[in-house]
Parts: C-alpha cells; structure tokens; sequence
C-alpha cells in the first residue's frame, strides 16, 4: 500500500456503473485540486471509455500512484444533483448493498448516463408582429385553428414558449407555422421557458369534510419531513386531495413528484392534472424515447416544470425546489424493482423525505401492511376519506360457492344469470381472471402427459390465437400439436382457465355484445391499451375480460357488475405475501364497480366459501383483515416485525449454488451474526428457470440495523467464495416477492 503523503497529486475515487461494489481511483486533470462529488466525469476502464461519478477527493490510493490514470475529461460544470440527493444513492447502495456506481446509474437518464451534455435544448419562443398586432382575427375565419391560436397570441400580448402553447392546444404547430408565414407572429431566439404560477384552470371541487381535514393536514407538513398515510376506498377523492395539496405547493413555488406504479395510469392523470393546472408538467417512464427523458430530468432539475409524473424510477428526479413526494396506490409491489438495483420506491421516497425535508404523501384504498404498521407506531399520520365522493354508492359483495356446480368455462350458471341482468340494463360488466392465455395445461386424456417447458419447472401454457404453446417463464414458444409425442394419441386436452378461453365461452353466450380482453397478449400493440380503454370509457364495450391490469386505477364508470373467476388460487401459495395481495386485488378489482351513481356487485367464485380471509375481509372490511394478518405475521415474526434479505443464486449446473450457499452459511457462522436466522439453503419456489437451476437464502433479524450489520460484514466475502465465479447471486434487501 503507497503511503498517504500529502505530497501525492489529487486523486478522485469515482463510482463507474459496473459490477463491482468498489469505487476507482484516477488523477484529476492538470491544475485541478478538487472535482465536487457528484460530478460526471470521462474516464479510462479497461480498453474503453466509461462515464462514472465522482464521490470524493483524497490524495491516498491503495494502488501505486504511478499506475493511476488521470481521468479524460470533466462533464459537469458543476454536480447535476444536490448534496442531498448524493447523501440519498449513497444511503441506498449501502442499504441495498448495491454496487454504488450502478445505482448513481440508476437515478441519471441514459442520456446523461452516456455522458451527453446536460442542457436542455432551446426552447421556441414566439410572438406578435407587428402586422399580427393591428389583425382582425376574423381575416383567419376560414381556419378555425389558426384564428384560435392567433387570438391566444393576441390575448397575451407577449412572447409565448412552445410549452405554453401546448398547453393551449396540442396541436399548435401547423398553426403556427402557417402564421410565421403569414408574418403575423415571429419566432424569437432566445431565453427560458417561464412558467407563470397562474390561477388554477379547472376550479377544485369543493372538498367534503374528510378530504378537507386531509388536504389541511397535508399543508400544515409542508416545508418540514413526515409521512401521510391517505387511506381511501376507491373513487373517495384521492386524487383531488392530490390535486388541491399539490396547487398548495405550487402557491409555494416548488415542485411535486408523483408516482405511480403503471406506465397506462400516467395519460389518466396527466389528463386531469393539465385541466387543473397551467404550470409545465413532465413524464418519466420507460415508454418515452431517451430525449424525451433528458428533457424531464433537467426541466425539474433546473425549477423549469413544477409536476414530475413518473413511475418507480423518476423517484431519483433532482428538484430544484422540493415540495412534496406523493406515491400513489403505495401497496403496489410494483413499486419495488425486481432485478439488478432491487430497490423500493416507496421505503427510498421516505428516505428522501427525510434528507430533503418535505412531507410524503402515500394513497392507497388498501394500505400495505407495512404501511399500517407505521401508522400504528405513530411513524406516519393516518389520513381517511371513507365514503365515496360525489353520490357514488359502496358495493355489495356476494360469494358463489362453486363447489360441485357446473362451470362453463370459469363461469358458474349464477354468475351468467347475473351477467344477463346486468347487460339487460345497458350497464357494463368486468370479469376478472389473473391469468393468460387459453389454458395453463396441455394433458393428454389417455396416457396423461404434460407439455412442460424443457427450460422451466412449468407446463406450457395453450395460446390457441397464434396457435403456440408458451412459457410464460423463458418465453420460450412451440407450435401447438394435436398429437400426443408419448402415446400418438389424438386426445390431448387443454386443462385449467385462461382469459381466452374465457373470451371464447363469452362470445358465444353473449354473441350480440361487444367484448373486450384486456391482458398482455391483447395489448401488445403500442396504443392498444389506450384505445381499448377509450372504448370502454365511450360506452362502447359491454363486457371486459381482463387479469391484474385492470385492478390498477382505471376508471371504468358505467361498470356495475365485478367478478374475480377464481379466488382460490390465490388463497394457497408459500409466500406469506400472498394473502395480503389476494386481499389487496379483491378490494382494488371491487373498487371498480359502481363508481358513478349506479351500485355495484362484486361477484367471487370459490370452492373455500368459509375461508378466514374472505369471511374477515368481506364482512368487516380491509381495515380488520389488515389487523387480522398483521396478528398473523406478529405471532410468526415475519416482516414488518422483522427484517429480512433474500439471496438468490443460479447456475446452470445444479451442484454450484448448493455449494455457494453452503459456503456462504459457514461465514455466517464465523461472523457476529446478531441472531440473525439463516433459512436455507433451499431451492427457489420455482427450482429450473430458463435452464438454470435456483437456490436460495433467507436471512431474518427482528432488528433492521442487526440485518444490515450482518450484511455489511457478509456481502464482500461472497466475491471470495470458490463457486462465486460459476454462479449468479443477487441480493434483495426487504423481498415482497420469494419466487
Ligand atoms: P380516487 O382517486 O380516490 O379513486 P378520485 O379523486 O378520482 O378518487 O374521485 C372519484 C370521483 O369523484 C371523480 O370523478 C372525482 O371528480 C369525484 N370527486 C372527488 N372529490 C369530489 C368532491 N369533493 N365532490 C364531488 N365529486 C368529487
Ligand atoms: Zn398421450
Ligand atoms: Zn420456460
């Protein structure tokens, strides 16, 4: 080790996104002491180029000076995200012992990931020539759109931005255009958008008494850190609790981000957010092209846009003026990312919260366990709006025991007599079934073989539109046979309940009506979700058939008839997660029903009638099966009364991770483990996937700060481990998922 002397020049330690969980030591440029943390810099890797994020100054390396490269270049002026949000991907790398160059990685948009400058292009400005300030508007009569704009121009009265002609009319360029040249406006060449905290556009709506005492709470935290639990059933006025806190914050001159856990859920309340409010409002989510998400990193960044709407990752937006955090629908798994950073938006929006000081703001109709468990710890203020707004009336459920009764595809004969009233009254119908395809077996009838994916632990699931079987796994895909491969018999037969069967059967019950089918395979097409949802919204669809995407926040108003086909298989899995997303999907799915003046039914299928959980849940509320599986989780210390890490391995070869594990067992032993319970290790719920064989290791400790001790001291001797270089392994700090 060279000795620390403060003769050495300056060297930098710079996290580059690679997986490494170390940082890299480089000379800083001629005559330049210092590079702030958090600054962007070129440097040399390997035989290329990578960019990478400085994290401090020093003058020490463990490596020879001699053999230190001096970096290529600087590409910040200054660090593009504050000391804050610094502390913020510092704090998460340590937590989720994530290599800390991979997740600076993460909160920057691949633009900027790739080193591109950090400016924002040059906004048009606009405005009225002097032969455009003396027009009478009616001389542009024969083009309604241009006479429009033209008169926007002249209200104003002054130079006008192409993001706030956006906001006027989407389509304002041609218009434009062809008033540049008529010479009635001209463009000029300079300077920033200016966003003007005007006078909402649509007013609020007058707030009932609960939303009223929520949307005072709120404000009284803003300025300083807390969290806020919004507990309100679907269609209670969330969102315009959101929306009148969120004008309050505005008032204020700073910005919101509000998250969601569905790219689809984002144009809704785009929507409403444009007709309420005149400020610059960005997107970020995985749909948009990478400029598109330059732009919206920077316009927050540089105070530009006030409103960031975005999924899981736009939680790493730096803000000029930080006001609020809102997570919507926060029970949703969705917002724990499931592979490389494994990261959890709602636990990192709390954190920076706290590091930012600006309240939290979490919505939901079916809080998450944890959440209720904070609440209860007086961690986070508990907010209720329990009645729906508006006239809107709760609806009702029944169970249909489908024990030894007929089913027409999933569909019991009361349920088609319910359906038929329903459609009799013009009124729509959403059926609900978490599974795709045609059916998730293909067996034959006479010697009982399976397809089962030769890569996977799993039977291949029928697609009879394209005529495929898939695993919906690996992807991998066949032609579908008629032919059984064992025995040649021509008997095979499709087995279980997917939503295509369930169309096929809808469509001859109800041949006059239109059907739609929601579900990945329906909506592959780009633009096909939003159109089948238009049609829904226009009345123009009778029965949606669809899986989970249909229990995320749309809005569906004339549906006054849910029905969750099977219930039961989501009341029989290992992972002790299951029966809170069981419940958690039956009440979101209900929150679709009669959400205008007309009530809804909620209709569930089981053949576990008297199951403790759909009894607890639909005589006495969410509220009090919550409490009921909190008692539960309590009595076997599972998670939120302990902590847990996940460590997952694979390999192609079966005997690897074995060892690995066993390996990494018998360091557990050797360092102060806390009374940190080590499950395992065992094979993963699914052993074989894509060819790989999955093992894993559960660790638990009551206390978060032993768990990560314990980690702190494990991860870097897993590097060390024999078998480390045949395996994969990943880490998932607080797993919602043990698949
Ligand atoms: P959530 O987000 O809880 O599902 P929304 O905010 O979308 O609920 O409200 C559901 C419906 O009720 C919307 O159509 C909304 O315009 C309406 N609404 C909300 N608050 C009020 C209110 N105070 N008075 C009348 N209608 C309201
Ligand atoms: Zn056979
Ligand atoms: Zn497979």
């Amino acid at each position: 080790m060279a000795n620390s002397t403060s003769k050495n020049p300056p060297i930098v330690k710079v996290a580059i996104p690679v997986p490494l969980n170390r940082l890299f030591d480089y000379l800083t440029l001629e005559g330049i002491d210092q590079i702030p943390p958090g600054t962007r810099v070129l440097v040399p890797f390997g035989k290329t180029k990578k960019v990478g994020f400085v994290i401090n100054n020093t003058n020490n390396s463990e490596l020879k000076i001699e053999r230190l490269k001096p970096i290529i270049a600087i590409l910040d002026e200054s660090p593009l995200i504050s000391e804050k949000d610094f502390q913020l991907l510092q704090w998460a790398s340590r937590y989720y012992h994530y290599p800390l160059g991979e997740v600076f990685s993460a909160a920057f948009p691949a633009s900027l990931r790739k080193g591109k400058k950090a400016i924002l292009a040059e906004e048009k400005h606009y405005k009225l020539s002097a032969k455009g300030e003396c027009l009478n508007p009616d001389q542009l009569k024969r083009s309604p759109r241009q006479k429009h704009v033209f008169e926007l121009f002249q209200s104003k009265n002054k130079s006008v931005s192409a993001t706030t002609l956006n906001l006027w009319d989407k389509n304002w360029r041609p218009a434009v255009k062809a008033l540049l040249d008529k010479e009635l406006i001209s463009l000029e060449s300079h300077a920033t958008t200016v966003i003007n905290f005007s006078t909402p556009r649509e007013s609020p709506l007058p707030a009932n008494a609960q939303q009223i005492y929520a949307i005072n709470q709120i404000s009284a935290e803003l300025g300083h850190f807390s969290v806020s639990l919004l507990e309100g059933i679907t269609g209670s006025g969330k969102t315009e609790v959101y929306m009148q806190v969120i004008q309050r914050v505005l008032d204020l001159g700073l910005q919101v981000i509000v998250l969601l856990p569905e790219i689809t859920l984002t144009p809704q309340l785009q929507e409403r957010f444009k007709q309420r409010f005149s400020v610059a409002l960005s997107l970020s989510h995985s749909k948009l092209t990478e400029s598109q998400r330059h732009s919206a990193w920077l316009e927050m960044q540089q105070g530009r846009s006030c409103i960031l709407l975005g999924t899981r990752s736009a939680l790493f937006t730096p803000l000029k003026n930080p006001g609020l955090i809102i997570l919507d629908e926060e029970h949703d798994s969705s917002f724990k990312q499931q592979e490389g950073f494994r990261f959890s938006a709602r636990d990192l929006a709390i954190v920076r919260g706290k590091l930012l000081n600006i309240p939290v703001l979490l919505g939901t109709a079916t809080p998450s366990l944890e959440s209720l468990y904070n609440v209860e710890k007086k961690r986070y203020q508990l907010l209720q709006l329990s009645e729906r707004a508006g006239n809107a009336i709760k609806p009702k459920f029944l169970l249909f025991d489908i024990r030894n009764k007929k089913l027409q595809d999933g569909l019991s004969e009361p349920l088609i007599a319910q359906i038929k009233k329903t459609l009799a009254k013009k009124e729509q119908v959403l059926l609900f079934l978490n599974r795709r395809g045609f059916a998730p077996v293909l067996i034959c009838h006479s010697c009982a073989w399976v397809a089962r994916c030769h890569r996977c632990d799993t039977s291949l699931v029928i697609h009879y539109d394209e005529k495929k079987l898939r695993c919906h796994h690996c992807g991998y895909q066949q032609h579908l046979i008629n032919q059984c491969p064992s025995c040649n018999s021509g008997e095979l037969k499709p087995l279980g309940l997917g939503t295509e069967r369930v169309e096929k059967s809808l469509l001859e019950l109800f041949p006059e009506q239109n059907i739609i089918r929601l579900d990945r395979d329906s909506t592959q097409r780009k633009g096909s979700l939003e159109d089948h949802l238009d049609k829904i919204n226009q009345g123009k669809v009778d029965i949606i058939l669809g899986t989970q995407m249909l229990a995320k926040g749309h809005h569906f108003p004339n549906v006054t008839l849910v029905a969750i086909l099977d219930v039961d298989s989501g009341l029989f899995s290992i992972d002790f997660h299951a029966t809170e997303k069981l419940a958690q999907l039956i009440i979101q799915v209900a929150g679709r029903a009669g959400r205008a003046e007309k009530p809804g039914k909620v209709i569930l299928q089981t053949r576990q009638p008297d199951h403790p959980l759909l009894t607890v849940l639909l005589k006495e509320g969410y509220n009090k099966f919550a409490k009921t599986a909190l008692a539960e989780r309590q009595l076997a210390s599972l998670p939120p009364f302990s902590f847990q890490a996940l460590l997952r391995v694979y390999a192609t070869n079966p005997a690897d991770p074995q060892k690995f594990l066993i390996s990494v067992c018998n360091i557990v032993q050797t360092i102060n483990n806390l009374g940190t319970l080590v499950l395992g290790p065992v094979t993963a719920p699914m052993a074989k996937r894509a060819g790989n064989h999955h093992f894993q290791l559960l660790l638990q400790n009551a206390k978060r700060k032993n768990l990560q001790s314990l980690l702190d001291q494990l991860i870097p001797q897993l590097y060390t481990i024999k078998e480390a270089k045949k395996i994969r392994w990943s880490l998932d700090v607080d797993p919602v998922d043990l698949y």
